[in-house]
C-alpha cells in the first residue's frame, strides 16, 4: 500500500530524494532534517432543517462526486473557527444565515483531488434558516432543494463521510 505521503517524493526544503518515510504521516529528509507532518484538513457540512422539517439537500457542481446529492459545506480556512467556516461555506453557496447550530458528529474521511487522498476531519452540525427566501446556489453547487426526510436517500450522496452521518442523522428522526 503507497503511503499517505507518496506523491511528495523530494524534500521541499532541498529537493533531495531521500526525504523518507518516518511513521504513517510524516517523512524526514535525511539530507537537511526537514521534518513533514500531514494531518487532517478540518471540513464542516451542515443539515439545515426547514420550518416544514425538510432537509436542504445540494447537488455537486464538481468533481469528486460530480452530480451526486450533498449537504452545504466544505473546508475551514486557516485562521478560522470551525462556526465561521460553516457559516460562510453555507452563506456561499446557498446564500442563507444559519441560526441554532448544534454539533451532531465528526467522521474522519478522505477527499480524493488532484489525483491525492487528502484525509480530512469532517464536522457535522443541525441548523436552522431564519429566511429560506433567499436560498440560492452558487460556489461548488449546481442546484439545491428542500426535502422531506423520507425522500432523502444516502445512496445518492457522493461522499462517504456525508453518506454515514447522513444515515446516523436518519436513524435519529
Ligand atoms: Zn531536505
Amino acid at each position: 500500500m503507497l503511503h499517505v505521503l507518496d506523491k511528495f517524493r523530494y524534500c521541499p526544503v532541498c529537493g533531495s530524494s531521500h526525504f523518507e518515510e518516518q511513521d504513517e504521516k510524516s517523512k524526514l529528509c535525511k539530507a537537511c532534517g526537514f521534518e513533514y507532518y500531514l494531518n487532517p484538513s478540518a471540513a464542516v457540512a451542515a443539515f439545515i432543517l426547514n420550518e416544514r422539517g425538510e432537509l436542504l439537500v445540494t447537488t455537486r457542481k464538481k468533481e469528486p462526486g460530480k452530480g451526486t446529492c450533498d449537504l452545504p459545506g466544505g473546508f475551514c480556512d486557516i485562521g478560522e473557527t470551525i462556526y465561521e467556516a460553516l457559516c460562510r461555506e453555507v452563506k456561499e453557496e446557498t446564500n442563507l444565515e444559519i441560526s441554532d447550530v448544534e454539533f451532531f458528529c465528526s467522521l474522519p474521511n478522505k477527499y480524493r483531488y488532484s489525483g491525492f487522498d487528502v484525509p480530512t476531519l469532517d464536522s457535522f452540525f443541525v441548523c436552522k434558516v431564519a429566511d429560506t427566501s433567499v436560498l440560492s446556489v452558487s460556489d461548488d453547487v449546481s442546484a439545491a432543494r428542500w426535502l422531506p426526510l423520507d425522500e432523502v436517500h444516502t445512496e445518492e450522496f457522493g461522499l462517504r463521510s456525508i453518506r454515514q452521518a447522513l444515515f446516523d442523522f436518519l436513524q435519529r428522526r
